[in-house]
């Protein structure tokens, strides 16, 4: 997606640790006009399937969510992440490694809003090492629905993520993907 390889261009800025923050347009002020155009393209790329629910997980992931939901015109279910160790029965949990703050914590869904009916798409901001996909296509295992497939805005393709899931049979579609970055010379994309 060009208008998102150029808005990483211009305001990206690649931090150590290989994080890049993209805070002014996705994950802090959050450009709604922009999300649109990603809600456009995702509808675009999933046409044809058939879609309940999109699920993703908080925090970064509920704003594009939100709007790409409105193109699919279904609810948006986001994984809640636990500080508890202790969870009640009524959810659906998993184990996912933070990248951004090198800690593990559970990820939950009340069973209430996961059923075996439901074909999901997941929508997150990032895919690096695939940590927070593997939880939430566990959580929908779990809840014995269907997964159409993830869309997300950026993938790291140098970290694994992308091939990892990809190599479990799940469709996973990144408007852009970042092949390698360094401070001094920002971000090299994929074609
Ligand atoms: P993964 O679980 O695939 O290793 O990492 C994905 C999650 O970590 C995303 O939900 C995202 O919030 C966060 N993340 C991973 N890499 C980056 C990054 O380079 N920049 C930002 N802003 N978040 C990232």
């Amino acid at each position: 997606m060009q208008l998102l390889k150029d808005k990483i261009r211009n305001e990206g800025k690649v931090k150590d640790g290989n994080v890049l923050k993209v805070d002014s347009f996705l994950n802090h002020q959050m450009d709604i006009k922009f999300f649109n155009e990603i809600g456009k393209e995702f509808k675009r790329r999933f046409e044809g399937e058939e879609i309940t629910k999109i699920l993703t997980i908080e925090s970064s992931g509920i704003g594009i969510a939100c709007i790409v939901a409105q193109y699919f015109d279904v609810p948006v279910v986001f994984a809640k992440k636990s500080k508890t160790s202790n969870i009640a029965g009524d959810v659906y949990t998993h184990k996912v490694q933070s990248f951004t703050h090198n800690r593990i914590f559970d990820i939950i869904v009340a069973k209430d809003f996961l059923n075996p009916e439901d074909k999901i798409l997941v929508i997150d901001d990032f895919l690096a090492k695939g940590s927070a996909l593997q939880g939430l296509i566990g959580l929908i295992q779990d809840a014995g629905a269907t997964l159409v497939g993830a869309g997300i805005v950026i993938e790291k393709g140098f970290q694994g993520g992308g091939e990892l899931i990809r190599n479990m049979g799940v469709r996973v579609e990144s408007l852009a993907i970042v092949d390698g970055m360094t401070e001094k010379e920002g971000c090299i994309f994929r074609n």
